[in-house]
């Protein structure tokens, strides 16, 4: 199992920002900004364009469900990513959104 199956799993009793029937948040370990939280799918999908194929009112979930955040966390502005493929900066194999604010960001990325 991936560790965000472990995580979906709650195996770590991790604190959960937001969840329903599919979609969890919680915050990222490492945090990038003062406000990094990760967004995922309950299921397993190996990235986003794997989810998308799949299920792409999922998708739509998982952006909702940061746009909630955003405004739950306060920030005036914010940075969603979803980053696919070692190149891209991809460590966890399980799709996952993130939701960074709570500082400038720099365009374009690194
Ligand atoms: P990626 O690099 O795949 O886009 O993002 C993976 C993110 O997951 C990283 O920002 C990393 O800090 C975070 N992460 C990795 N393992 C764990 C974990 O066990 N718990 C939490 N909360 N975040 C994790
Ligand atoms: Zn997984």
């Amino acid at each position: 199992m991936c560790i965000f199956c472990k995580i979906a799993a709650n195996e770590f009793g991790t604190q959960f920002l937001y969840e329903d029937e599919n979609v969890l948040a919680f915050r990222d370990l490492d945090p990038r900004a003062p406000t990094h939280i990760l967004i995922i799918p309950r299921k397993h999908y190996e990235n986003i364009d794997e989810l998308t194929n799949a299920d792409p009112a999922l998708v739509g979930e998982l952006f909702a469900a940061a746009s909630s955040l955003a405004i739950s966390e306060g920030l005036t502005g914010h940075r969603t990513v979803f980053n696919t493929g070692e190149s891209a900066g991809q460590s966890v194999f399980h799709a996952h959104l993130h939701l960074l604010g709570g500082r400038s960001f720099a365009w374009p990325p690194g």
